[in-house]
């Protein structure tokens, strides 16, 4: 896919990838076999009819292409810029065996921004069950999971309120993935989509704090879904870790992307260090490194314990990266952050590792080389080495259960937590993970739900 030259995108947020043109789009369509059993779809979280919107690209109607994607995808824009392909839809595409598979994402994102250059906002497709309407369900959090769910309880008929703790809408989406990989524009217009379908949103209202999760069954909501996401950092327990200049990957973006620190209006305060380190190689760690570059840190090195054949982050932002002069440094992992007089960060003890027997990960499980200590100077570090559920509803709501590091437990057929009538999903239940993963944990609950409602009601199952 064509991209901005390195040497013009670090100077700005501007979007790094160009996305297909029409006629390099119905070239790479072309390519697609129409296969029978349609692998590709099995390999999509959200099951979207690929062959079929493929088709319909090569026939030069990209506008029905992306209202099939949008039959089980609310978010297709977003999903065509950072969904993991290569692992999912793409791995199983027919042509992967020969190592290069349709470019499904590349064709996704194309669908959808052909339909947004055409029409500002198409009409959303009528409910399926109007009569539903007088049932009406809450979802807390307004992440992929939450949106997906509100927005498959909508067309289904529901009334849906949206229950945000932040001040804007998209969780990770909008306070996590810069810009330079999903304009915000584009996140915007799926979220008016979704509010399009009837969704109502309302944001600054943290629930666990505001109102509780069983307090709002009691104020007549049929049933609640989870979508709290994964946004507590975890911090690696070693000695300098409160020192100033070091940041989690977290605190970073959400200065940045959500508190705008980098635009001289706002009065967010930040560090740029000249010369940082990040800890970690998953897509938070990319983006964090590429964030500081844009704002004018020099010299900026990745720092993983394991090797690049494990490195979390999709393959395109690790290239990305690299193309934008981010230094990788494997095979390493910090003991201790060394600090000055000031208490600020000026560099960290590393020991260098080597692989062992895979873990319960399945990845080779790194393990420290005695006597391989080394310094590395920096004045800033960033550590992103994941995010675990924050814990304000887990702690208010007792009748929660939930496992030891704080997921929400749920029945995985329907997303029902141990409460009846409340339902979760997404990185609260799994941790981590993919925004594609999310969206169908709340295509699933949202399901759940509308069976729930239905029994409840003795309506037509
Ligand atoms: P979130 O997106 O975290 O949304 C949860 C929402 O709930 C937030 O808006 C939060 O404010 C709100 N909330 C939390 N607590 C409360 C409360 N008590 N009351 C009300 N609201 C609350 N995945 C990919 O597939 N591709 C990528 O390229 C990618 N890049 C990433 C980059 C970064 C920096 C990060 C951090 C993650 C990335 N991921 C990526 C992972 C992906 O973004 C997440 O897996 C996904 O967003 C999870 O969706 P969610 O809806 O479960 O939670
Ligand atoms: Fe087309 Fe690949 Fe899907 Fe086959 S597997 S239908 S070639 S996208």
């Amino acid at each position: 896919m064509p991209k901005l030259p390195p040497e013009v995108r670090i100077r700005s947020f501007d979007e790094v990838a160009l996305g297909f043109n029409f006629e390099q789009a119905i070239d790479e369509a072309e390519r697609c076999l129409n296969c029978k059993n349609k692998p590709c779809v099995a390999g999509c979280p959200v099951n979207i009819d690929i062959p079929e919107f493929i088709r319909l690209i090569k026939e030069q109607d990209p506008v029905a292409a992306a209202q099939v994607i949008k039959k089980t995808n609310a978010l297709p824009a977003i999903c065509g810029r950072v969904c993991p392909q290569s692992e999912q839809c793409e791995k199983a595409c027919v042509l992967a065996r020969k190592g290069q598979p349709v470019a499904i994402g590349a064709l996704e994102r194309f669908a959808a921004d052909e339909e947004a250059m055409r029409s500002p906002l198409p009409d959303p497709p009528k409910p399926e069950h109007p009569e539903l309407a007088k049932y009406c369900v809450a979802v807390v959090g307004s992440g992929p999971a939450g949106l997906t769910a509100a927005s498959d309880l909508a067309r289904m008929g529901y009334s849906v309120t949206i229950f945000e703790a932040l001040h804007k809408t998209g969780g990770v989406l909008r306070y996590g993935i810069p810009e330079f990989r999903l304009p915000r524009n584009i996140l915007d217009r799926e979220i008016d989509y979704v509010k399009s379908l009837g969704v109502k949103i309302l944001t600054n209202v943290p629930v666990g704090k505001a109102v509780g999760v069983t307090e709002l069954l009691d104020e007549g909501f049929e049933a609640v879904f989870i979508g709290t996401g994964a946004g507590a950092p975890k911090f690696l327990g070693v000695p300098g870790e409160n020192l100033s200049g070091v940041y989690s990957g977290n605190e970073w973006l959400t200065r940045i992307n959500l508190m705008r620190a980098h635009e001289s209006i706002y009065a967010t305060p930040i560090r740029i260090p000249e010369k940082l380190c990040v800890i970690g190689a998953g897509n938070t760690a990319m983006d964090c490194a590429r964030t500081a570059l844009r704002l004018g840190t020099k010299e900026v090195t990745i720092v993983y314990r394991r090797s690049r054949s494990e490195m979390p982050a999709r393959i395109e932002e690790v290239e990305n990266a690299e193309e934008e002069g981010v230094k990788f440094m494997l095979l390493a992992n910090p003991k201790r952050f060394v600090g000055n007089e000031q208490g600020a960060v000026k560099g960290i003890e590393c020991v260098r590792m080597e692989l062992g027997e895979p873990d319960e990960s399945g990845r080779r499980r790194p393990v420290a080389i005695p006597g391989s200590e080394f310094f590395v100077e920096c004045d800033g570090v960033i550590v992103a080495i994941g995010q675990d559920p924050n814990p304000l509803i887990r702690l208010t709501t007792p009748q929660l259960k939930t496992e030891p590091w704080g997921g929400i437990i749920v029945d995985p057929q329907t997303g029902m937590t141990s409460i009846p009538g409340v339902f979760a999903g997404g990185d609260v239940v799994t941790g981590e993970a993919t925004v594609i993963a999310a969206m169908g944990a709340g295509k699933i609950a949202a399901a759940g739900i509308d069976k729930f409602i239905r029994r409840k009601h003795n309506l037509e199952v």
